[in-house]
């Protein structure tokens, strides 16, 4: 038995080595993707959304690897691909029939190289370990493109806050930071809201960690503006991809006045994407829930986007509501938005919710230009589809980062002590998309002129993080 099993484990260790050989002419490219992704899987099965995420990433960066002597041979991709810390605990909590219930936390501590760990927290009946892996292994690459120092970081929990009590989730947000404030610190790691999180749940999060740890620090971002929150949070994801999509349209002489746009969701990323695509002239038409999506023709404007954040907070899903409110609306039950014909194509619900089928109708309605705002929202063959037909495209991990950027400016705001006005921060949001447009340009044009967006996006939010891993050492 000992002899097989060393044998396996040479058979093994020569594999590995003929993987990482040093830079040379003759890189089979296709084959290391290949092997790498064969590791990644065998390490990680049953985890769809995160090799889908990882797949993303390695068919992109592998080449450019390549094609660098210093980056060849340092494994920096697998590292990347492997958490630093997976933190899984359980959350039990008493609901208001004063049953115990009992959850599953996680916290994803995925990559610390160029910052303390950073990114939101999923309450939602889908998380589970794969989920938030892809997710904070996006968050990676996220961070870095903001030029900001955060690191990479996810965590949540399968809890579904639908049609929970506001003492549940009182308690619930306690009982899931009672364990995760041992791991957790400004310094450390500072988390988020993502999906089923927002304003409320950190302030109850934000109250437990305070009482635990006996700290005042800015150990969390989306925090209320009366205890050290940031003006604009709130809208910066939506402004960022608006901002984002903004500089993709410039790049073939056009903008946003007069154009349809399809918006997916109607969270807090939806709201603040119809905002500013509307204050900038174009006409969303579409915004959706998980029970179908709402057409109205005559445009998502005025009183109707303030409706989103009513519809947000009444807790129910159904986007079904807008069209009982307001009759020029019609509602497509079990039906995504990708159908309507539109110049600009914006989803900002989650992950898969952007199929193949959806791009061939979008291209075929004449898209020209698609933005995510949700991560990881088109499947990887959607996305070819999008890429192969020169559409613009951009994946979340760049066009969305506006959000993650503007906590990262919140946490600068705490840490001197000093709050920004919003004209500041917005200034500063607008900066920083322009600038990941840049670099996602710089590394993204192909010899047509066309801009590879995923593939700039990748690179460029591979290479900060892997400078600072060479510079790190083996650790
Ligand atoms: N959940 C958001 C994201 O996906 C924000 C994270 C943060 O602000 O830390 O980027």
């Amino acid at each position: 038995i000992i002899k097989i099993s060393v044998a396996s484990f040479e058979k093994k260790i020569k594999f590995v080595d003929n993987i990482n050989q040093p830079f040379m002419e003759n890189y089979n490219v296709d084959q290391k993707i290949q092997e790498f992704m064969a590791r990644i899987e065998a390490k990680n099965p049953n985890e769809p959304e995160f090799l889908q995420a990882v797949k993303e990433v390695a068919v992109t960066v592998i080449p450019f690897i390549s094609t660098r002597k210093e980056y060849t041979g340092k494994k920096l991709l697998e590292r990347m691909a492997e958490p630093e810390r997976t933190i899984i605990f359980r959350v039990p909590w008493v609901d208001d029939k004063g049953e115990i219930q009992v959850n599953r936390g996680f916290r994803i501590q995925m990559n610390s190289a160029i910052g303390p760990y950073k990114g939101g927290i999923r309450f939602h009946p889908t998380v589970n370990l794969s989920v938030l892996k892809f997710l904070a292994f996006e968050q990676t690459f996220k961070n870095s493109l903001t030029t900001l120092p955060m690191g990479g970081g996810k965590g949540g929990a399968d809890f579904d806050p639908q049609g929970k009590s506001d003492n549940e989730i009182m308690r619930f947000c306690q009982a899931f930071m009672t364990e995760m404030c041992k791991h957790i610190g400004p310094e450390t790691d500072v988390p988020a809201g993502d999906i089923g999180v927002g304003a409320r749940e950190i302030g109850y999060l934000f109250g437990q960690y305070k009482k635990i740890r006996n700290e005042f620090t800015g150990v969390l971002t989306g925090k209320g503006l009366a205890y050290g929150g940031s003006l604009i949070r709130p809208e910066a994801t939506g402004y960022g991809v608006v901002y984002f999509a903004e500089q993709m349209l410039k790049t073939i002489g056009q903008d946003f006045k007069g154009k349809t746009v399809c918006v997916s969701g109607f969270g807090n990323v939806a709201w603040g994407v119809v905002k500013k695509a509307t204050e900038l002239g174009g006409k969303v038409v579409t915004i959706s829930g998980p029970d179908g999506y709402i057409y109205d023709k005559d445009g998502i404007s005025g009183e109707k986007i303030d409706y989103l954040l009513e519809l947000r907070a009444s807790g129910n899903n159904r986007a079904e509501d807008y069209a009982k409110k307001f009759p020029s609306a019609e509602f497509h039950a079990g039906k995504r938005p990708w159908e309507v014909k539109c110049d600009v194509a914006i989803p900002a619900a989650t992950q898969n919710e952007l199929h193949l089928e959806d791009a061939k109708n979008l291209v075929a309605n004449g898209v020209i230009c698609v933005t995510e705002a949700a991560n990881m929202p088109s499947s990887l063959d959607a996305i070819n589809h999008f890429l192969g037909n020169k559409v613009l495209f951009s994946p979340g991990k760049a066009s969305n980062a506006g959000g993650v950027a503007t906590s990262g400016l919140e946490m600068t705001q705490n840490s001197i002590r000093l709050n920004w006005s919003s004209e500041e921060v917005d200034a500063r949001l607008k900066e920083i998309m322009i600038g990941i447009h840049k670099a996602c340009r710089d590394y993204g044009k192909e010899e047509d002129g066309y801009v590879n967006y995923v593939k700039g996006a990748n690179i460029a939010g591979f290479v900060k993080v892997a400078e600072a891993m060479l510079a790190q050492g083996v650790v």
